[in-house]
């Protein structure tokens, strides 16, 4: 899956990334599920490790357009994973007593703890996005946050969590047809609203903020993934793959019990 990491500095130019990609699994779609299914008992086992070992952290960010397909996401690649050590950290509008500080300071408090996987569904990077595309802080002040992040990040990495960015990666037909379908179902209406379509008129704007945060902010140790993601068995399958590998790099183990048990009998 190396293939959809953005190596750090290089130029992301979106529009050569193709959202229907399947490149990585040479495998049909019903294949692509029971890889995905495989992935995600063992990433249950090696959550209930990492949870054991309290030796390490796992930082999961994860950005799209509207209908990119987040909560699929969370819900489908956590699926089964203990929820003692695993929490999902929403950002959304600020309030006023954030908008009152810095832009991290709502976000630093969600990082995870040892031993706790943390998903930052959308993130600080809202504030080089959304804030940007809306213009609701001047560009002097923006553009200065790109470094910010990879400086916070690089703290966090220095401190010991692992971190792995995904940005689910659609086509604007796609997004299109799943509006429509939030429309049409009115089970799904919950999840839409009006400013959604607003939302759309900014597709390009939307592109070009994200092609400038992946590019600048995609580090060896806080990297992005461009994940194919209008294909939802497949984004599932990247995004498992990914994480996967990077907790296996952990080198995670049971801690040592205090004294040596085994053998003893219970009566
Ligand atoms: P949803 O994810 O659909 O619940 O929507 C959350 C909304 O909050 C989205 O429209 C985001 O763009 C918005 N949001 C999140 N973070 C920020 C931010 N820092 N500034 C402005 N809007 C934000
Ligand atoms: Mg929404």
């Amino acid at each position: 899956m190396d293939r959809y990491r953005v190596a750090e500095g290089t130029r992301v130019n979106l529009a050569a990334w193709d959202p229907s990609d399947r490149s990585g699994f040479a495998g049909t779609k019903e294949e692509g599920e029971k890889a995905a299914t495989q992935l995600n008992k063992r990433l249950e086992e090696l959550q209930e490790m990492l949870w054991a070992d309290r030796r390490h952290r796992l930082l999961v960010v994860l950005q799209a357009v509207d209908t990119g397909g987040k909560d699929g996401t969370i819900r489908k690649v956590l699926e089964g994973v203990n929820p003692v050590g695993v929490r999902v950290a929403s950002f959304k509008r600020p309030t006023p007593p954030e908008l009152a500080h810095d832009y991290l300071w709502r976000v630093h408090p969600h990082v995870p703890g040892n031993g706790e996987i943390v998903v930052f569904n959308r993130s600080h990077y809202e504030d080089v996005l959304v804030v940007r595309v809306h213009e609701l802080v001047p560009q002097s002040r923006w553009e200065k946050r790109y470094r910010h992040m990879v400086e916070f990040e690089k703290l966090l990495a220095d401190e010991g969590t692992t971190i792995v960015k995904f940005f689910l990666h659609i086509s604007k037909e796609e997004q299109r047809l799943r509006l429509q379908a939030r429309i049409d179902d009115p089970t799904k209406h919950w999840k839409f609203s009006m400013g959604d379509l607003d939302e759309r008129k900014h597709w390009d704007d939307y592109q070009r903020a994200y092609e400038d945060a992946l590019s600048e902010t995609s580090t060896a140790f806080a990297p992005w993934f461009i994940v194919p993601a209008d294909r939802k068995w497949y984004r599932d399958l990247v995004v498992a793959t990914v994480l996967v590998e990077a907790m296996e790099k952990m080198d995670l183990r049971y801690p040592r019990p205090e004294q040596d048990v085994s053998g003893v009998v219970v009566e």
